[in-house]
């Protein structure tokens, strides 16, 4: 395929063509593989505040933040700093420390609804974890998942994914058996007479519903307060867990995640991205009774050689350290918010039907005529023009996610000059598609 970007990057396409041969696709995740957009990725070489660098010596400024993480941005000074700290004093212990438990405090001060917390290393097992825990306090094995939402790449939730499942149009993966999966059930994502049917027969065989409180994987969607209501009010009436899974938007949306911003009290909340400060964490944590069931305290079983990582956990500590000090969490929203109408002024100028939707520093450009609420919509919106946006802006030195299907991330290092080189760089771009 020719190469979507009118600017030459030999030294990124050599370093990729050489990953190709030895990494299958050149990558170790796929959203990295610029699918959704054709041509190659640029290969990084050093990240610094809101930057990211490339092999060929080109800046960009970035809205992926490692696809979450980096909140604060790259190489913030104080996450830094604890990281060197502890890598000091040893890189594991297989034994417990000190820093988890003082991460453990911090996460539950900070969310109420959780009073309890078990560090894993990815999001993916935190949120297989949750799974495996709402079934084993319920005893029993159905489990509700919206379509087009991506929860790790889970067997048991490897249905109707969103993110690059759904980019590289796989939403349903070969390797999982349908054995993995006959105990999934899959409704439409702010659909609440479904919802309300599904629980009116099945109601009692349910044991747990995941969601993401927000949606980033099918890019921005906002769940309607209805759907979230009805979803608490069904859950807790049928005796099922309500699984937040807030890998994404947990200290993004605000210090207590989406389910503070909403006043939501899930009784289980997977959390992943920026509680690791850059490094590999997840967690599941929520009502002491369930998670009282994990082993050792329970007999539901799940365990990890890295888990509670004290590298990891300083990195955590750190980064939740600085945003409970210094809250950005206005400031990212008023910062995206002028971003918002600054890229749907130009789209309106240059006549390109549009929907701007955004929460706080996360947001999405569909390329579509009405809102986007579901899976359905989400995928009839126009992929080839965002593709053709994407590398606009990529030429102009902003670093947008590489999928129609992913969240763009505004962070706390970016400044009102940032913001006029983005809406410049939007501007341009949609002059030059339209
Ligand atoms: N849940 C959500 C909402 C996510 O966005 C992701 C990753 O993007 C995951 C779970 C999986 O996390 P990880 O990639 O750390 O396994």
């Amino acid at each position: 395929m020719t190469n979507p970007s009118r600017v030459a990057r030999p030294k990124s396409a050599a370093a990729f063509e050489r990953a190709t041969r030895s990494i299958p696709g050149g990558v170790n995740s796929p959203a990295r593989a610029f699918g959704g957009v054709g041509g190659t990725p640029i290969i990084v070489k050093r990240a610094d505040g809101p930057y990211l660098f490339d092999v060929d010596g080109y800046r960009y400024l970035d809205f992926i933040g490692s696809w979450g993480p980096m909140i604060l941005g790259h190489r913030h000074p104080a996450v830094v700093e604890a990281t060197i700290a502890a890598i000091n004093n040893g890189s594991s212990y297989g034994a417990p420390c000190e820093l988890e438990t003082e991460l453990a405090e911090m996460v539950v001060a900070a969310i109420p609804s959780v009073e309890m917390v078990r560090f894993v290393s990815s999001g993916t097992e935190a949120t297989m974890s949750a799974i495996r825990l709402a079934r084993g306090f319920t005893g029993r094995d159905l489990i509700v998942k919206f379509a087009g939402c991506y929860h790790g790449h889970v067997d048991s939730l490897l249905v109707s994914a969103g993110s690059s499942a759904l980019t590289l149009g796989v939403p349903n993966s070969p390797g999982v058996p349908k054995g993995c999966t006959q105990d999934t059930l899959i409704l439409q994502y702010n659909d609440v007479q479904e919802l309300a049917d599904f629980f009116a027969a099945k109601g009692g065989q349910i044991a747990g519903v995941i969601l993401e409180p927000v949606v980033g994987n099918m890019g921005l969607i906002p769940p309607s307060a209805e759907f979230r209501k009805e979803l608490r009010r069904l859950t807790h009436h049928h005796g099922s867990v309500l699984i937040y899974d807030e890998v994404m938007t947990g200290f993004r949306l605000s210090y207590g995640g989406a389910q503070e911003l909403f006043g939501d009290t899930p009784d289980v909340t997977a959390l992943g991205k920026i509680i690791g400060g850059g490094y590999p964490v997840g967690a599941y944590g929520g009502r002491a009774d369930i998670l009282k069931k994990v082993m050792p305290a329970g007999p539901v079983f799940q365990a990890g050689t890295l888990s509670g990582n004290p590298v990891a956990m300083a990195a955590g500590i750190a980064t939740l350290r600085e945003l409970k000090q210094n809250p950005p969490y206005q400031r990212l929203d008023q910062l995206t918010q002028q971003i918002a109408t600054g890229i749907t002024a130009a789209a309106k100028q240059y006549g390109h039907a549009h929907q701007l939707q955004r929460i706080g520093s996360m947001w999405t450009l569909f390329f579509a005529n009405a809102p986007v609420t579901n899976y359905q919509t989400a995928v009839a919106s126009d992929k080839q023009k965002f593709a053709r946006f994407f590398w606009e802006m990529m030429d102009r030195g902003v670093y947008l996610p590489c999928s129609q299907f992913e969240a763009a991330f505004t962070c706390a290092a970016m400044t009102d000059e940032h913001l006029q080189e983005t809406i410049t760089a939007a501007s341009d771009s949609l002059r030059a598609m339209a």
